[in-house]
This record gives structure tokens, C-alpha cells and sequence, in this order.
């Protein structure tokens, strides 16, 4: 029997080529979406149901959880920490033999930190981790994304990174009309 793997996914986007990759190395692959400090509430609903709309038309099992959590935007160790921990509580419950998460497949997001956080959150729950560079698969994911219509956001998602992509495009604003 094909042992069972939870996997964390932060939208559509980045769950396309993941699941593939831990489905060719002879995972039976869940999706766990976990992402309670996506900001504001439209954007979380929207990510949701894109990953969703994927998860039906690929035949994958999608798992929805939330639990009001206490995060400072912009603390990116606290926040992979939560969504881990969530991830491998639940795995644990519910009879999967590991977990693994999306996050691992963008070139944006602290990989070392991902990593050391999912092996440290695996060692404390007695949870297998179960790590790949997906980061060679991220233009494929898009290409995938895009036949697929997902809609494709541009900032990672919590409040901080939210502003700090609105900041971006203002000053990109800025310097189209000086120039
Ligand atoms: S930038 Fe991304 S990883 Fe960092 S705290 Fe915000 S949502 Fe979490």
C-alpha cells in the first residue's frame, strides 16, 4: 500500500508541480491548506479557491484548516514555523506517515530556513519531513499554472509583504511617469 503524505500548500500556483514530484517518487499525496495570515480576507478566500478549483480538476484530496493564530507580519521564521507545525499535527492525527510543504518550491522564500524548520518540526513531533529542491520545477509550475488559468499572486501573503508590494508598484509608477 502507498504510504500517505500530507502536503502543506501555500495556493494553486505552487502546489502544481509539487504534488507531481512527491506522487513520482510513490506518494499517495493529500493537500493540506494552512495559511491563516494571508492578508486581506479576499486574497485568502482567492487562493483557497483557486487551489481548490485545481485539487477537483486533478482528482487531488484537499484538506481546509484554520485557527486564528498570532503572527507578526513579516516574521518569516514564525510564520513557516506555524504552518509546519499545524501540518505535522494533523498528519500525525490523521494517519499519514509524513509531510512536506510548497514553500520548498519558491526561489522568493528562505529555503535553508524552510527546511531547518520542517526537519526541527520533525524531530519535536515525530513526523517524517520529507524534503526536495523543488526550486527546479518553479517555471514549469507557473507553465502549468498558466494552462490552467490559476490566477498567479505577486506578493507572498501576509500584511507586511502585502504593503511591500504595493510600495513596489507605486514607485515603479513614479518612474514610468518621470520617465
Ligand atoms: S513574507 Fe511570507 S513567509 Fe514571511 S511572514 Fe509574510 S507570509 Fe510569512
Amino acid at each position: 500500500m502507498m504510504k500517505k503524505l500530507l502536503l502543506h500548500a501555500c495556493c494553486g500556483p505552487c502546489a502544481t508541480y509539487s504534488h507531481r514530484v512527491f506522487e513520482e517518487a510513490g506518494w499517495n499525496v493529500t493537500v493540506y491548506f494552512f495559511n491563516p495570515n494571508i492578508y486581506p480576507e479576499y486574497e485568502f478566500v482567492k487562493r483557497y479557491v483557486e487551489l481548490k478549483r485545481y485539487c477537483g480538476k486533478s482528482g487531488l484530496p484537499l484538506v481546509f484548516d484554520f485557527e486564528n493564530v498570532e503572527l507578526t507580519p513579516g516574521q518569516c521564521s514564525a510564520c513557516y514555523g506555524s504552518r509546519l507545525k499545524k501540518t505535522a499535527a494533523f498528519a500525525k492525527e490523521n494517519g499519514f506517515e509524513a509531510f512536506s510543504t510548497t514553500l520548498l518550491i519558491s526561489p522568493y522564500q528562505d529555503h535553508e530556513l524552510i527546511k531547518k524548520t520542517g526537519e526541527n518540526v520533525s524531530d519535536e513531533m515525530s513526523v517524517d519531513f520529507v524534503y526536495d529542491d523543488l526550486r527546479t520545477g518553479y517555471r514549469e509550475s507557473r507553465i502549468i499554472s498558466r494552462e490552467h488559468g490559476l490566477y498567479m499572486q505577486k506578493y507572498c501573503g501576509c500584511e507586511n509583504s502585502f504593503r511591500q508590494m504595493n510600495e513596489r508598484s507605486k514607485k515603479n509608477e513614479r518612474l514610468a511617469t518621470t520617465a
